[in-house]
């Protein structure tokens, strides 16, 4: 069976990997093959709106999956080859908007932050005036990494942040005094069944993702996160991997926002569970069984963003697993991560302390 992918960045390179050793072949389509994907795999070069070469790969391959959300679903929608499509572009859709996400959250119970959809600067005051300060501005589409965000603390501020991203849809939220950030995996395959990985534990600089650790054992935040994931795996009679982020706040997950693949903070589950979540979406959306979640220790995950350290000397320290996606580097990029694991906790948060140190020392600064 060949699995296309569109898009073919570190995230489509990872999903090949775990599904070479299955029996799968893999096809991209990106730009060019100087992408972490295209090395791995053969490529069909383009954009990914492209809908002459989507056909292309939806005729030369039994399942079409995607790296990246934010290719527009109209592009997607009725190709005129065989491959299915997953997850559904019902999920892929409402992700693209962080508008739809929030009423999808609260049509199904999930606990989130307080919004207001912005489109004038009118808008904008009467958000401000109904939710309150400090709050963030958001771009509805096309926002990750914290990009498009504004943190709004005093009135003065409204100026500022209108000029900043005025020209686009927004949404309004309060700033969640939050105690901790966490995410859940979770992964439902064609039969219905799901699964779940541990909750991670997140922390966040600049609004992107420096260090995971997992499990994050905390049952009854578990039992919450578990109870939303399965929620809109359901309503979205979901194929595949789908990621939920929350705030942690009084002891209660405030869902954030949900990502309809793979995630940066689940790249632990490689080395650090049975199955990894890049095995488990390959195996969902080929229509395979699923493989166990369970943790196997306890495990870290630092980012390498902007420039990747020395790699001979992570590479002598025992246990440290290191993944180069093969991009070039540049302030602010994702190019690569690292993974330890540990039996216990303790040696864990000590052995990642000591890493994290060296590769990222304001992040260790933050939380140290
Ligand atoms: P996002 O792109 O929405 O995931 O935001 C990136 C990061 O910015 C989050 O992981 C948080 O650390 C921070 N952030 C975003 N929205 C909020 C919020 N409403 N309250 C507090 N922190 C936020």
């Amino acid at each position: 069976m060949t699995v296309g992918i569109v898009g073919a960045g570190q995230l489509g390179r990872m999903m090949a990997l775990a599904g070479y050793p299955l029996g799968l072949d893999f096809l991209f389509l990106d730009k060019d093959a100087k992408t972490p994907g295209g090395q791995v795999a053969p490529i069909l070069a383009g954009e990914l709106t492209d809908r002459g070469l989507l056909g292309k790969l939806s005729e030369r391959c039994e399942v079409l999956t995607f790296d990246w959300e934010n290719i527009p679903v109209e592009a997607l929608e009725n190709l005129p080859g065989k491959a299915r499509i997953a997850p559904p572009l019902r999920a892929l859709g409402c992700a693209q908007d962080r508008l739809s996400e929030k009423r999808t959250f609260e049509l199904l119970g999930i606990p989130t932050t307080r919004y207001a959809a912005v489109d004038s600067r009118a808008a904008l005051e009467a958000a401000v005036q109904s939710i309150g300060l400090p709050g963030v501005l958001k771009t509805r589409r096309l926002g990750y990494d914290g990009k498009g965000q504004f943190v709004l603390r005093k009135p003065a501020d409204l100026d500022a942040a209108w000029a900043a991203l005025g020209t686009a849809p927004l949404l309004y939220e309060n700033l969640v005094p939050f105690q901790g950030e966490v995410s859940v995996i979770a992964v439902r395959g064609h039969d219905g069944r799901t699964a779940f990985y541990p909750l991670n534990l997140n922390v966040h600089r600049e609004g992107i993702l420096r260090l995971t650790r997992a499990p994050y054992g905390h049952a009854a935040l578990t039992r919450q996160a578990q109870r939303a994931a399965r929620k809109l795996l359901e309503h979205f009679d979901y194929v595949g991997v789908l990621t939920i982020e929350f705030f942690v706040a009084r002891g209660k997950l405030i869902a954030n926002e949900m990502a309809p693949r793979v995630h940066n903070s689940g790249h632990w589950t490689i080395e650090g569970a049975d199955t990894s979540q890049f095995e488990n979406h390959v195996r969902a959306i080929a229509g395979l069984p699923l493989g166990s979640t369970r943790a196997r220790g306890h495990a870290a995950m630092i980012n390498l963003i902007g420039e990747l350290p020395d790699r001979d000397t992570l590479l002598a320290e025992p246990g440290v697993h290191w993944h180069d996606y093969g991009k070039a580097a540049r302030p602010g990029r994702k190019l690569g991560h690292l993974t330890l694991v540990e039996s216990s906790a303790k040696t864990l948060n000590t052995r990642a302390f000591e890493v994290l140190k060296r590769v990222d020392r304001a992040t260790w600064l933050a939380v140290r």
